[in-house]
């Protein structure tokens, strides 16, 4: 049982709440995309049991008409143990993916994995034609050179500003993510073919892409945590398309203190939620 402390921003233990949190934000107009809960597994068992329930869920998508996908993390699929055990569960989950029609994102995430997780994210794009979309970090200086050689595989990006803390030598200083972050976003509505997806809750970056919608007419969509700035993606989905990132699964511990660190408030909201 997730505690009541921690159940603002991971649904649950099972594929079957995780479900039931996508009927329920399918009925206020918003996608959802699940999560299982586990990284940084440094045996072969794990990754492939998470690999396995990722395929199970993808079958319960299929067998609904919910507006849901799946995002990956490669630690979590087995790139810890080595980048083959990643690539091989991968391919196992974005075939599976595609015989549901169900999509698929991955994460990014820290510094050092960026490489294998593009060549992974490239080769499955290019192989299916689409269906798989991939996380980028305004944080990296070596982002919009990313961003330029994805400009024509198909499939989506997700920009977001980047949650892990890397060395000086590769991140841009805090200060300077903002103006990054948009000057990415203005390099993906001119160069993409693909989809683009604005993986952000700070207004301003949702304002400079409805701005650069206007300009270039190219799609996208916005993205926000479970349990982050709910009120606002309910509105902002009367006029785009939003998506939900619902967390779920037993390994709960570690993604609520991530959001516990990265926020004051969460603190605060979580203890209330203990008083009450
Ligand atoms: P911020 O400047 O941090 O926040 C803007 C405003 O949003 C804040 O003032 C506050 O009002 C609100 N807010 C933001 N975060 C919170 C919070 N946790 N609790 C309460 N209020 C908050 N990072 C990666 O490195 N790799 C990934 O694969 C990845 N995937 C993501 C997927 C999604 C759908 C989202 C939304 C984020 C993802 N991130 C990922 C995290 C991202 O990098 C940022 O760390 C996180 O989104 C906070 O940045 P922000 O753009 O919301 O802006």
């Amino acid at each position: 049982m997730i505690p009541p402390i921690a159940s603002r921003f991971v649904a649950g233990e099972s594929e079957a709440v995780a479900l039931e949190r996508a009927r329920r934000l399918d009925e206020r107009g918003i996608g959802t995309i699940c999560n299982l809960l586990g990284e940084h597994y440094d045996e072969r068992g794990p990754a492939d049991a998470d690999t396995a329930t990722y395929c199970t869920l993808l079958e319960d998508i299929a067998g609904t008409d919910l507006r849901a996908c799946l995002s990956v993390k490669p630690s979590g699929i087995g790139l810890d143990v080595d980048e083959s055990v990643f690539r091989e569960n991968l391919a196992r989950i974005v075939d599976h993916a595609d015989a549901a029609g169900v999509f698929v994102w991955l994460d990014m995430e820290d510094h050092t994995t960026t490489d294998a997780t593009l060549d992974a994210y490239e080769a499955e794009a290019r192989a299916h034609d689409g269906g798989v979309g991939v996380c980028l970090q305004a944080n990296l200086r070596r982002t919009p050179d990313d961003l330029s050689r994805l400009a024509d595989c198909p499939g989506k990006v997700r920009l977001v500003k980047g949650a892990y803390d890397p060395p000086k030598e590769v991140a841009l200083p805090s200060e300077q993510v903002d103006d990054a972050y948009r000057t990415l976003l203005a390099q993906a509505f001119a160069e993409r073919e693909g989809g683009i997806a604005v993986g952000s809750h700070d207004p301003a970056m949702i304002a400079t892409a409805d701005r650069l919608h206007a300009e270039y007419g190219t799609p996208f969509e916005i993205q926000m945590l479970m349990g982050v700035r709910e009120p606002a993606q309910e509105r902002l989905a009367a006029d785009h398309e939003v998506w939900q990132y619902v967390p779920y699964g037993e390994k709960w511990l570690s993604y609520f203190y991530r959001r516990v660190a990265e926020r004051r408030g969460n603190l605060t909201f979580a203890l209330r939620a203990i008083v009450n």
